[in-house]
């Protein structure tokens, strides 16, 4: 019996949280869920945005599957999120991005983002008329983000990997993941090359066949994979992993969207399609495959979710989910 923490958050979090575990419950006995909260709603109860009660359960479980977060303007908020990827050391961000609508172009890539530093170390400053960010590249995180990328590649028969970067503009911190990169491939089997971050985007959307992994710095990594999401049908489509050495949080690529909350109109596809990452990620191979050959099933029958178009609602498509994996099992 695995133990995982399940954190919905807020916005449309709880709604597509809901629709996953429906699914999740269905499926396998072999999961017991405890609830954890963190943003603003820990902060009405707890007077944190991450609670003390929230970090015990992350450390005493073997996954997380988290929903969604609205971030508050408070000057004194520090992202909770943030903090546990930092805290738990999920240095590797991984984004896989499936076409899964008929009529689409085949895309079957996965974004490798590292995940700790980068711009988004927080080390930003006024300093009188212009501010100031500070963008860390270490030579540890590279390698172990490249290391990553290439047991990846390897586990899923993946044949080529892009590290996309910019580093004839940033000499030395772009610079330096991409000399890291060519070090730790220079004896691989596999197909490597080195695209700008630039080329990159204008490619992702004329060609986006072309690609099967990419490697790519924190920032990089998040503009460039909601770029991708776009490609194969928008936010909803779009699942994520956060892995470290020994604890991993999955988690849909899209935000709180407060614009559709409640209403029943969120696609729940990449929270559903993170719980079968996170069954990979517990070695419930058999039932992660179940998940993606449901939902697929599903979107090839005809079925159209809210933010594509379509009349299917949340629960409606959980339900969808649900019958088909009943019917392939
Ligand atoms: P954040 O800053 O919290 O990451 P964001 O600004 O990237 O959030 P999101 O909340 O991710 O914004 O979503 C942007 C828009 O995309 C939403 O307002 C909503 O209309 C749409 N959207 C996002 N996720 C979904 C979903 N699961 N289903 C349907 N529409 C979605």
């Amino acid at each position: 019996m695995h133990r995982v923490c399940v954190i919905p958050g807020d916005g449309i979090g709880p709604e597509v949280m809901d629709a996953c575990l429906k699914v999740l419950e269905n499926l396998t006995d072999n999961l017991k869920f405890v609830h954890a909260e963190i943003g603003v709603n820990a902060y009405k109860k707890y007077g944190k945005y991450l609670p003390e009660e929230t970090v015990q359960l992350l450390q005493h479980t073997d996954a997380c599957l988290f929903g969604a977060l609205t971030t508050p303007s408070s000057p004194d908020y520090r992202s909770p999120l943030l903090a546990i990827r930092q805290g738990l050391k999920l240095y590797a961000n991984v984004r896989p991005v499936r076409t899964l609508l008929p009529g689409r172009p085949e895309i079957d890539m996965v974004i490798i983002r590292e995940n700790t530093e980068d711009l988004y170390v927080g080390l930003e400053e006024y300093h009188g008329s212009y501010a100031v960010a500070a963008k860390i590249v270490t030579r540890e995180a590279s390698e172990r983000i490249v290391n990553f990328a290439l047991d990846y590649a390897r586990k899923h028969g993946r044949k080529k990997i892009a590290c996309v970067h910019k580093s004839n503009v940033l000499r030395k911190t772009d610079g330096l993941f991409a000399e890291i990169f060519r070090e730790k491939v220079a004896d691989e089997e596999v197909e490597t090359e080195e695209v700008y971050v630039d080329t990159c985007a204008l490619r992702l959307v004329t060609s986006p066949e072309r690609f099967d992994v990419i490697l790519t710095l924190n920032l990089y990594g998040d503009i460039l994979s909601d770029l991708a999401a776009g490609l194969v049908g928008g936010l909803g489509f779009a699942p994520s992993a956060n892995i470290g050495e020994s604890y991993a949080m999955f988690e849909p690529v899209h935000g709180s969207a407060p614009d559709i909350a409640g209403k029943d109109a969120a696609n729940p596809t990449a929270m559903i399609l993170s719980a079968a990452m996170m069954l990979d990620y517990l070695k419930m191979e058999e039932e992660a495959a179940r998940i993606r050959k449901a939902i697929a099933a599903v979107y090839a029958s005809g079925v159209k979710t809210r933010d594509i178009g379509g009349e299917t609602g949340t629960k409606k498509f959980a339900d969808l989910i649900v019958k088909e994996i009943e019917k392939g099992s």
